[in-house]
């Protein structure tokens, strides 16, 4: 055994055997070919919308195999820590339908055989494998300090070599058994580095299933693997946690890829089966005809509170999420009405080499029809719960008006081709606001074609005073609009009229657009049937009074 002075001196506690945590995490016992795959932030806080992408991604896999999917936070690097940032993570991707199978559950609960599954806390597990690996001469002891560091690659920026420790630059190598326990006894901090074994003049393959088969030149860095402080680095922590929580499947950003080459080599030194690796492209975003990167500091769009401030409903970002990882997910929903997500299985062979583009026009289109297709009811459950974070005087209007408003969200839907007319919570206000005498004090109507107030008033009164009957149905109020258009000089019927425009002033269709301009203000509504029903006689006086006051 190697290095057993060094190593008394390093782990001042007890470390126990490799084999203690191989049997302590065994094996999971899932159905063949179920996949393990994870999300695995570190505690910053919030997520971005890149990072939402890769956990829906990870958590869809492991669904389609009825496997699990689990959260670990990655904490090893202290500095990047935020107060609460693992409830902040959580909370994030709850709010989108990311639950997690196993691990982390909250700041202070976690669930699962497999944890702890917060790097911090891991520890002595880390500790295990480092002394193993110290034991077999793998890996040394290293006091190169940053100055020492700066100067190395200062010299290789010069001589135009490749940057790094490694090779004849890894002079800590070399320090023999005795100096090594010396400069530990004087209390010199140090690391603990991989010695590595790779060639860089010689390539392995790797089998991304994103970006399919590509050759890497093995790594020969001698990277840190546990820090000044006694943490691991992410890259040995990682390939740590992988191995004893039996992740199948490594889905994450395309960010790590170039890293790849010391992972592989870890997998190799530790003697573990390495997972499948999917590097996911980042979101791309179109500007002025150019592709760049979706930017969390220029776009506000990458970050998913965006999506709570407009009440673009999760499930539509997920029905997004899913169409851009997957292109032909559209065409399945098209061939598969009342199908989901869940009902579709998800292909790595269709996901984007180059960066998905994240189009929100298109996003707003998606939730517009999710929307369409949910009841009244819980529209206006969701809008109660939106405007009271964001609008309270709405939310307490909606409140006083429960059943009217829920009657206005009605309109034109539970049908064949329901209405589109909000892609947001937000949005609903735009859309309905003249509902409301509280907020129907209209600065401009729309007449077009009749829109002489003298005769549009007389054609109002006339039909509220002639012609309205409340328990008219559909068919019976038209014709009774029809005949408020006969007794103006309007004919009964568009062909009609389009058949000897000579003989009319206009068609029953001038007539309605008169009616619609004057209760809403707008030349374009849903249904003016009804809002003439939920509005009413005597506010439909009203708004007659309003217009004449104009
Ligand atoms: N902790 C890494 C990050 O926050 C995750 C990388 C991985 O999934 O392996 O980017």
């Amino acid at each position: 055994m190697k290095n057993e002075e060094i190593i008394k001196r390093i782990f001042k506690e007890e470390v126990k055997p490799r084999s203690y945590y191989e049997e302590k995490y065994p094996e999971r016992d899932l159905k063949e070919g179920a996949r393990v795959s994870r999300y695995a932030p570190s505690p910053t806080g919030f997520i971005h919308m890149g990072a939402l992408y890769a956990s829906f991604v990870s958590k869809k896999i492991a669904e389609d195999t009825n496997g699990i999917f689990y959260l670990r936070i990655e904490d090893t690097d202290q500095k990047r820590q935020v107060e609460n940032g693992i409830e902040g993570i959580i909370q994030d991707l709850n709010n989108f339908k990311i639950i997690f199978d196993e691990g982390v559950m909250s700041g202070n609960r976690e669930s699962g055989n497999y944890g702890p599954y917060i790097q911090s806390e891991r520890r002595e597990i880390y500790h295990s494998y480092i002394k193993d690996l110290l034991e077999n001469g793998k890996a040394y002891v290293s006091f190169a300090t940053p100055e020492e560091l700066d100067e190395i690659r200062s010299l290789q920026e010069k001589t135009k070599d490749r940057i790094g420790y490694y090779g004849a630059y890894a002079t800590d190598r070399n320090l023999s058994e005795e100096e090594v326990i010396s400069r530990l006894d004087k209390g010199e901090p140090f690391v603990i580095r991989l010695k590595s074994t790779g060639d860089f003049f010689k390539k392995f393959t790797c089998n991304d299933l994103v970006k399919g088969k590509v050759e890497m030149p093995e790594n020969d860095i001698d990277h840190v693997i546990m820090k000044k402080d006694g943490l691991p680095t992410y890259h040995f922590a990682h390939i740590i946690d992988d191995h004893l929580m039996h992740t199948t499947h490594v889905v994450r950003g395309d960010e790590w890829f170039s890293s790849l080459p010391i992972h592989h080599e870890l997998w190799k030194t530790l003697g573990f089966k390495e997972p499948k690796y999917a590097h996911i492209s980042p979101l791309m975003k179109e500007e002025d005809g150019v592709k760049r990167k979706l930017s969390k500091r220029k776009d506000p769009e990458a970050a998913v509170s965006f999506y709570e401030e407009e009440g673009i409903p999760p499930e539509a970002v997920m029905l997004y999420l899913m169409t851009i990882a997957n292109s032909n997910f559209e065409e399945f929903l098209l061939q598969n009405k009342g199908k989901g997500i869940a009902d579709f299985t998800f292909d790595f062979k269709k996901m984007s080499k180059s960066g998905a583009l994240f189009d929100l026009e298109k996003l707003n289109n998606i939730s517009r029809n999710y929307l369409s297709t949910l009841k009244a009811t819980d529209i206006y459950e969701a809008l109660l719960t939106y405007t009271e974070g964001h609008d309270k005087d709405f939310y307490a209007l909606i409140q006083t008006y429960k059943d009217d408003t829920i009657a206005v969200l009605n309109i034109e839907r539970e049908q064949k081709k329901p209405r589109k007319d909000f892609y947001a919570y937000s949005d609903i206000k735009n859309q309905i606001w003249y509902m409301y005498d509280e907020l129907f004090t209209p600065e401009t109507y729309e007449f077009d074609k009749i829109n002489d107030k003298e005769e549009i008033v007389s054609m109002l009164e006339t039909y509220i005073n002639e012609y309205y009957n409340e328990a008219d149905d559909e068919q019976t109020w038209f014709s009774r609009l029809k005949d408020v258009a006969e007794h103006f000089g309007y004919a009964r019927e568009v062909k009609e009229y389009k058949n000897n425009p000579e003989n009319y002033k206009g068609h029953v269709g001038d007539i309605s657009m008169v009616l619609r301009v004057a209760l809403t203000s707008k030349a374009m509504t849903p249904n003016l049937y009804d809002i003439v029903q939920i509005l009413g006689k005597d506010r439909i006086l009203k708004r007659i009074e309003i217009l004449k006051q104009k």
